[in-house]
């Protein structure tokens, strides 16, 4: 017997069908004897078409009651999975993030959990109950208003409950067999990835993979909560994310192949675009003052590039990337120093894509970087900007290139499987 966390995700629970689907696979858990904490995600893509509604009713939703409309959708779901529960004979209890104790910062949209406090929850499995929390969703300590914690953060609530109630891991279930070597949407011969540290797969997430959140990954290795993502549509076994120190343990016995495969999987974003400021005096304390202006914004920017001053002229182009969703702001800030800095104009180019090629592997094997950027010159692929990490190396190139060059590194690095993934469900959106 142990002690289990579950989410599942909005295509694991998109109809009336798939919700009953979902509840004779808790039964199943609860029937062998598991304690289960369910935590689940609003229907489909319910979330898109609320925030869609409240742009049609209001172009700048007033952050707050955004909140209130958008934990609706789970609030839904997890009432609905508990009814079905119940008509199979097995006894549930729904509840809001808030009612689980989910306690969290005041920014709306993006709070974080600062504790949770799972007495209800723990009192509900004592009297044998299956638990069911609405994720993505909790209370500020201040305001006591209801807050969201970012799109797809309800991985994150799992693996905050799962370290809140001592779970022995976590499951989360999605519309894919795990984690792939690549987004099996974009490369249809993508494998899945046994194992990975929590390491590679925060690099993952950070560059764009979806299908675990960022925090999630970050807060399962600081409590070192195991995750284990997985299927809701197939009994296969899905990924594990786990410490590396377990990895190499598992080798050493022999139960993993010795070898650490050099490049474990490709993230690819194109959620991001690039400012270039033009012309700017080539001075100390410039490129300070530039960045100095995008911190205040709260803004987080992503790579840089500054260009060797023009000959004779000493101003220099200074590049950077950022989400799409702050631009608009990034540029009024940078309007507003012009005249002080004295740089030359602002360009702006949206259609850009970031490939990343992530593996714990790389920092034994030289000459990674020399293979990724050799197959996508044979791809006839321009580079524009680059950045690596100990286990990461990432380049910008041309949106409409962005597919092919993670076919052509997936190819590259050998990771195409003989069969094609599946992917049993969802729209992906
Ligand atoms: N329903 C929320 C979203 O679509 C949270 C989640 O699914 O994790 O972002
Ligand atoms: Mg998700």
């Amino acid at each position: 017997m142990a002690r289990v966390v579950q989410k599942f995700g909005g295509s694991s629970v998109a109809d009336a069908e798939s919700i009953q689907r979902v509840a004779e696979r808790i039964a199943a858990t609860k029937r062998d004897g598991n304690d289960v904490v369910i935590v689940i995600s609003a229907m489909g893509d319910t979330t898109d078409e609320l925030l869609d509604l409240a742009l049609r009713v209001s172009p700048h939703p007033q952050p707050r009651e955004l909140d209130m409309l958008l934990t609706t959708g789970e609030r839904q779901s997890a009432a609905l999975l508990a009814m079905a529960l119940i008509d199979l004979g097995v006894p549930a209890l729904s509840y809001t993030g808030s009612q689980a104790g989910v306690i969290t910062t005041g920014t709306h949209g993006n709070a974080r959990i600062i504790d949770i406090t799972p007495g209800r929850i723990l009192t509900s499995l004592d009297e044998g109950d299956v638990v069911i929390v609405a994720g993505f969703q909790g209370v500020s300590q201040d305001t006591k208003d209801v807050t969201t914690l970012g799109r797809g953060a309800s991985d994150t609530t799992a693996v905050a409950l799962a370290a809140a109630v001592g779970a022995q891991y976590c499951e989360i279930y999605t519309d894919v067999d795990g984690v792939f070597t690549a987004d099996p949407r974009v490369v249809t011969h993508a494998k899945r990835v046994p194992v990975l540290s929590y390491e590679e797969m925060l690099e993952l997430a950070a560059c764009g993979a979806k299908v675990l959140h960022l925090r999630c990954v970050e807060y399962a290795r600081s409590e070192r909560v195991p995750i284990h993502v997985r299927s809701s549509f197939s009994e296969n076994p899905g990924t594990w994310v786990v410490d590396q120190t377990i990895i190499d343990q598992h080798r050493r016995q022999g139960d993993l192949p010795v070898e650490q495969a050099i490049i474990s999987g490709i993230a690819h974003d194109a959620s991001e675009g690039k400012v270039t400021v033009i012309g700017v005096p080539d001075t100390i304390g410039t490129a300070a003052r530039i960045f100095r202006a995008i911190a205040d914004e709260e803004i987080n920017i992503d790579m840089i590039v500054q260009n060797v001053s023009r000959a004779g002229l000493g101003r220099t182009d200074i590049s950077f990337t950022l989400p799409h969703s702050e631009a608009a702001k990034a540029r009024d800030a940078l309007k507003r120093i012009q005249a002080e800095i004295g740089f030359e104009g602002l360009a702006y180019n949206q259609d850009i894509a970031k490939v990343s090629v992530v593996g714990v592997g790389m920092r034994t094997h030289p000459g990674v970087t020399a293979s990724f950027f050799d197959a996508l010159a044979k791809a006839d692929i321009n580079l524009d900007m680059i950045s690596t990490s100990e286990i990461r190396i990432s380049v910008v190139v041309a949106a409409k290139d962005a597919a092919r060059a993670i076919q052509a590194a997936h190819s590259a690095f050998q990771l195409d499987a003989q069969t094609e993934a599946v992917v049993y469900a969802g729209t992906g959106r």
